[in-house]
């Protein structure tokens, strides 16, 4: 069996693990992160949704159910996580703009306006007013995009097609990561004398972080890419960037892994071992941070019989009682009660009712986040994978 020694341990590779995972290697600790996959922010939009339906998601937190997580974090906290996020991207070349004082609106793939707080610089652009001036670019073969949705509620938007000789998401935007197919694309732009206003493509211009400042330079135009569905290339181009930044920082990844059997100290944690093929690999830390994300990740899971169970630690998880407020009827309508489901943790992070000193909770997966309802998926993880981070350093000095 291979053994590994850490400070930390963070089981689940999304958002907030990732996060929690910079923090600590930044104040000089040894950390490793296990995930059994990739996570959700693969599939997001890449924007920063911190709180919907208020114009200042910094002060809007005050107001939410006294039980939400964000109020374990607080405005300060927020502020914290959010500066070393955009720093991180910054690093890795993908520059955000926005703050968590104010909302901002952009264009969504379905000709509406997503509100958000912090945006990728290739979306910087899409705070489109309906009687605005506007020239769709789409490409020819490309499945995932449906611009008539776009020019319905845009009365002034001209539509041009590029063919890119490829109609997937992802390969239209491999092929951008060439400087030839650029250079193809800049060429026909040139010869079609596109009208004025602002220029929206689908979110496909490049994987790799620097192409779209490429591309704006030489085309000399207010542009913006419009999130597509999923797979989102802006999703995985912020997800590349915080794990090539954590491996930058030394951190060791154990990706495709997940934990088998947990090993205890009294109450405290001490090592988890992972499965793999022939050996397993057992890892020591003094402090462990779980970060599994909720249903979809498999963090949490239901049985038949109405009990919520937490997949790793085996920790007691909240649901509401009654199985028959678990959904709503409207399925499309948010703040179903099983989105309240999940792990409770005191002022520390640590999960309530269960006397384990060296564990923290971050993400999804804690209790009353209701991310759908609330619109904060990204925002919430990155500040609780931070204020748990924080949490768990004190815990370590
Ligand atoms: C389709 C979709 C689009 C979204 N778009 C946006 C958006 O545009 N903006 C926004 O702000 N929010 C968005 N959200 C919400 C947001 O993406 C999530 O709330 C957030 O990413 C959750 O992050 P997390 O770190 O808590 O968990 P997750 O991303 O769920 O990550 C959990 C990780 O833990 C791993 N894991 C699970 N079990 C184990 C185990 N036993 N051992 C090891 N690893 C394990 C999983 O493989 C996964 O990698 C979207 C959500 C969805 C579903």
């Amino acid at each position: 069996m291979k053994t590994g020694k850490y400070d930390a341990v963070i089981v689940g590779g999304g958002i907030s693990g990732l996060m929690a995972a910079i923090d600590l290697t930044r104040k000089g600790r040894r950390v490793a992160v296990v995930s059994k996959g990739d996570p959700i922010c693969c599939l997001s939009t890449g924007c920063i949704d911190i709180l919907k339906g208020v114009d200042s998601p910094r002060d809007g937190i005050c107001d939410l159910p006294e039980n939400h997580p964000y109020h374990l974090v607080g405005a300060g906290g927020l502020d914290r996580a959010a500066g070393l996020f955009v720093s991180v991207m910054k690093e890795a070349g993908l520059s955000y703009v926005g703050n968590v004082g104010q909302n901002r609106w952009i264009l969504s793939p379905g000709g509406t306006r997503k509100q958000t707080a912090l945006v990728p610089e290739s979306m910087a652009h899409g705070n489109v007013e309906e009687n605005e001036t506007l020239v769709v670019i789409i490409f020819k073969g490309m499945k995932d995009f449906f611009p008539g949705y776009v020019t319905a509620k845009f009365q002034n938007a001209d539509v041009y097609e590029f063919d890119p000789g490829n109609g997937s998401t992802l390969g239209i935007a491999t092929k951008f990561d060439d400087p030839a197919f650029q250079e193809d694309f800049f060429k026909w732009f040139k010869s079609q004398k596109i009208s004025k206003g602002k220029i929206a493509l689908p979110a496909v211009l490049g994987t790799k972080p620097q192409v779209f400042g490429e591309l704006a330079q030489k085309l000399d135009r207010k542009i913006f890419e419009i999130p597509t569905l999923p797979p989102s290339i802006p999703g995985l181009r912020m997800f590349k960037a915080l794990k090539t930044c954590l491996q930058d920082a030394g951190a060791d990844l154990y990706w495709g892994r997940s934990v088998e059997s947990v090993e205890k100290d009294g109450d405290a944690i001490e090592a988890v071992t992972l499965a793999g093929i022939g050996r397993s690999t057992r890892i020591e830390a003094r402090a462990f941070i779980l970060a599994t994300g909720s249903f979809v990740s498999g963090g949490l899971y239901a049985r038949q019989d109405g009990v919520v169970k937490e997949s790793v630690f085996d920790l007691p998880a909240y649901v509401p009682e009654n199985r028959e407020s678990w959904f709503g009827h409207n399925f499309f309508e948010t703040g179903h009660g099983i989105e309240k489901a999940g792990i409770r943790v005191n002022g520390s992070f640590q999960p309530e009712s269960t006397g384990i000193p060296n564990l923290f909770v971050c993400g999804s997966i804690l209790a009353f986040s209701e991310t759908m309802k609330y619109g904060c998926g990204h925002g919430m993880a990155i500040a609780t994978g931070v204020t748990a981070a924080e949490k768990c350093e004190d815990h370590l000095a």
